[in-house]
C-alpha cells in the first residue's frame, strides 16, 4: 500500500462525518458524469472548432455551475465548515475543496449575469479595437513586429502608443467591473474580490506578499545590474542615451518579454528531429511514460483546430491528453514537455484518493511541473545530450543561454509584481488615481520611466484583468516552485553539488520523487502542506534566486 492509501483508509466516523460523507458520495455521482461530458465536450470543440460543439460546451459548463450555485448545499457545507466536527483530515480537505466551488458559484444570478455580460462587452472590445498610428489602423502583430525591429524612436514610440489606445476605450468599464464584482463580493462577506479570490484558491494574501516582498528585496540589484546592461546595448542600437530610453524601447508593449539582443537562434538544432519522440524517449527515461497519453493526444495542426496546447485530464482516471500543433522546433520542444509536464502529474495520481481531490493541489502547482519540464528544452547539457551536440555547439549554446534565461526570468518576476500590486490595489480601492498607482507600479519594479506628463490608463491595456482576475500572481509561484522543485532534487535526491550539468536524462530517482511527493497525493494536502512535506520548507523564492541570480 502506498504511503497516501493510508491517509486515505482512516477510522470511524462521527455523525456530523458520516452526514458529510454521505453528501459527497451522493455529490460525485452527479457531478462526475458531468464533468467527464463536459471535458470530452470541450476536447472536440477545439480539435473541430465548431461553434455548435462550442455551443455545447457553454450548455454542459452552466450546468456544472448550476450545481455548485445550489444555496441550501453551501448552507449545509458552510454549517459542516462551522461546526469544527469534521476532524477526519481526508473528509476535511474534501470539505475545503467542495466548500471553495460552491462559495465561488454563490453570487446571486442577477449580479453574475451582469458581470458576465460586462466581461464579454470588454473582451469583444478589446478583440475589434485596432489602435493606429497616423491614423492608419494597425494589428496587434505589426504593432509587436514594429517594437521587435524598429530603430527609429519615433516611430517606436507612435506603435507604443497605438498599443496603449485601447486602454481608453475600455478602462471605465473595467473599473466598472472591478466594483460589480467587488459588489458580490462584499454580499458574500469579503472585503473586495481580490480578497475573495484568494480565499478560494486556497491562498493567503499575507503569505503572497511575504513571498513577492522578498522576492522584490532579492532581485532589486540584481535586476538593476542586468537592466542597465540591457539599456546601455538598447541606447546604442537606437542611438539615444540611457537616460532617454523610454518604456517604447523595449521590445513589446509592457516590458513583460526579454528584448531580442541576447537570444539565440535554437531552432537550427531542433528542425531535423522529432520533437515527439525526444519528448516521449526523456520521460520513458525518467520513469514516467507517456505512451498511453499520446496515444489518446492530438498532436499536429489541423484547419480548425485550437491554434495553441493544452492538457486536460477528461475524467480522474487515467484519461489525460494534450493538444498541441507540433512543428520541430525549439518552441514546440519546450511546448511538448511542459504540456506533459501537467500530464503526468494528473496521470500519475493514486487512483484510491477520492475523486474531488484527484487532481493538483494547486493550479500553480502543476503550473510548476510544467514549466519544470518546459525548461529542458533550452538546458544545454539536456539539449547536448538529447540533441547529439559537440562540445562545441554546446559552448556556443551556454554562452548566451544563461545570460538569456537570467534576463526571462527577471524581467518576467519583476513585471509579475507590476501585475499582483497593481491587481490587489485595483480591486481595494477602484476609486483612486490608476493611471498614476500603474506608473508608480512600474518604475519601482520594472525600472521603466513614465512618460512626461502621461496619463493615460495604460493599465487598462492587459487584457488579463478583465478575462483572468487575480490570476496573474500564480505564473510567479509556478516559477518559484519549479525552481524549488529543481534545487532539492539536485541536491537531495540526486546528490550532487551543483546543477551545472544536470540534465536529468535518464534519472529515474526524479520520477519517483515526483510521483510519491507531488502527483499521487493530488490535492490531499493543502499546497503548502505538500511543498513543505516534499522539499522540507514552505513555498520560497530563495531557490529561484539562486537559479538565475549569477
Ligand atoms: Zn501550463
Amino acid at each position: 500500500m502506498s504511503t497516501i492509501s493510508v491517509v486515505v483508509f482512516g477510522c470511524a466516523y462521527n455523525a456530523k462525518e458520516t452526514k458529510l460523507k454521505s453528501f459527497i458520495t451522493a455529490h460525485v455521482e452527479q457531478i462526475k458524469p458531468m464533468e467527464k461530458e463536459a471535458s470530452l465536450a470541450s476536447w472536440d470543440a477545439a480539435i473541430s472548432g465548431k461553434p455548435e460543439d462550442y455551443d455545447k460546451v457553454s450548455e454542459l459548463t452552466l450546468k456544472v455551475r448550476q450545481v455548485y450555485s445550489n444555496p441550501q448545499e453551501f448552507a449545509f457545507l458552510k454549517d459542516m465548515k462551522e461546526s469544527g466536527q469534521v476532524e477526519n483530515a481526508i473528509l476535511a480537505r474534501q470539505l475545503d475543496v467542495l466548500y471553495n466551488s460552491y462559495l465561488e458559484t454563490q453570487i446571486e444570478p442577477e449580479l453574475l449575469k451582469k458581470i458576465v455580460d460586462l466581461g464579454t462587452e470588454i473582451e469583444k472590445n478589446f478583440s475589434t479595437f485596432r489602435g493606429t498610428i497616423e491614423g492608419k489602423k494597425v494589428t496587434d502583430n505589426e504593432i509587436k513586429e514594429i517594437l521587435k525591429t524598429q530603430t527609429d524612436s519615433r516611430k517606436r514610440s507612435q506603435a507604443w502608443l497605438a498599443s496603449k489606445q485601447v486602454g481608453a476605450i475600455v478602462a471605465d468599464d473595467i473599473i466598472r467591473l472591478v466594483k460589480l464584482r467587488n459588489q458580490a463580493a462584499r454580499k458574500l462577506g469579503f472585503d473586495n474580490y481580490h480578497t475573495l479570490s484568494l480565499v478560494t484558491a486556497e491562498q493567503d494574501v499575507e503569505e503572497l506578499d511575504r513571498i513577492f516582498d522578498e522576492l522584490y528585496e532579492l532581485t532589486n540589484e540584481p535586476f538593476a545590474e542586468l537592466k542597465a546592461d540591457l539599456d546601455s546595448i538598447l541606447a546604442a542600437k537606437y542611438n539615444v542615451a540611457v537616460t532617454e530610453l523610454m518604456p517604447w524601447h523595449y521590445h513589446d508593449p509592457f516590458f513583460q518579454e526579454t528584448p531580442m539582443v541576447y537570444d539565440l537562434d535554437l531552432d537550427v538544432y531542433y528542425e531535423n528531429k522529432d520533437v515527439k519522440e525526444l519528448a516521449t524517449r526523456f520521460y520513458t527515461g525518467i520513469g514516467l511514460p507517456v505512451e498511453s497519453i499520446l496515444a489518446n493526444s492530438d498532436l499536429y495542426e489541423r484547419e480548425g483546430k485550437n491554434p495553441h496546447a493544452f492538457c486536460t485530464d477528461i475524467d480522474r482516471e487515467g484519461d489525460v491528453r494534450i493538444l498541441c500543433n507540433l512543428k520541430n522546433n525549439e518552441a514546440w520542444m519546450e511546448t511538448i514537455l511542459h504540456e506533459l509536464g501537467h500530464a503526468v502529474y494528473d496521470k500519475y495520481h493514486e487512483p484510491q484518493v477520492p475523486y474531488l481531490l484527484r487532481k493538483p493541489a494547486h493550479i500553480f502547482t502543476t503550473e510548476a511541473i510544467a514549466m519544470f519540464f518546459g525548461r529542458l528544452s533550452r538546458n544545454p547539457a539536456w539539449m547536448q545530450q538529447t540533441l547529439e551536440l559537440s562540445d562545441q555547439q554546446r559552448a556556443e549554446i551556454e554562452n548566451v543561454s544563461d545570460k538569456y534565461a537570467q534576463l526571462k526570468q527577471l524581467i518576467f518576476a519583476r513585471w509579475d509584481m507590476v501585475m499582483y500590486n497593481f491587481e490587489k490595489q485595483l480591486y481595494a480601492n477602484p476609486e483612486q488615481d490608476l493611471n498614476s498607482l500603474w506608473w508608480q507600479m512600474v518604475e519601482k519594479y520594472q525600472l521603466v520611466k513614465r512618460p512626461q506628463g502621461r496619463n493615460e490608463p495604460d493599465w487598462a491595456a492587459k487584457i488579463h484583468f478583465t478575462i483572468a482576475p487575480c490570476y496573474y500572481h500564480n505564473y510567479m509561484l509556478g516559477e518559484l516552485l519549479a525552481s524549488q522543485l529543481h534545487h532539492h532534487i539536485v541536491h537531495e535526491i540526486l546528490k550532487l553539488e551543483s546543477d551545472e550539468n544536470v540534465s536529468y536524462i535518464d534519472r529515474r530517482e526524479l520520477g519517483e520523487f515526483l510521483s510519491k511527493n507531488v502527483f499521487e497525493a493530488g490535492a490531499v494536502y493543502h499546497w503548502n502542506e505538500m511543498i513543505k512535506r516534499a522539499t522540507g520548507e514552505p513555498l520560497t523564492p530563495k531557490y529561484f534566486v539562486a537559479q538565475f541570480v549569477k
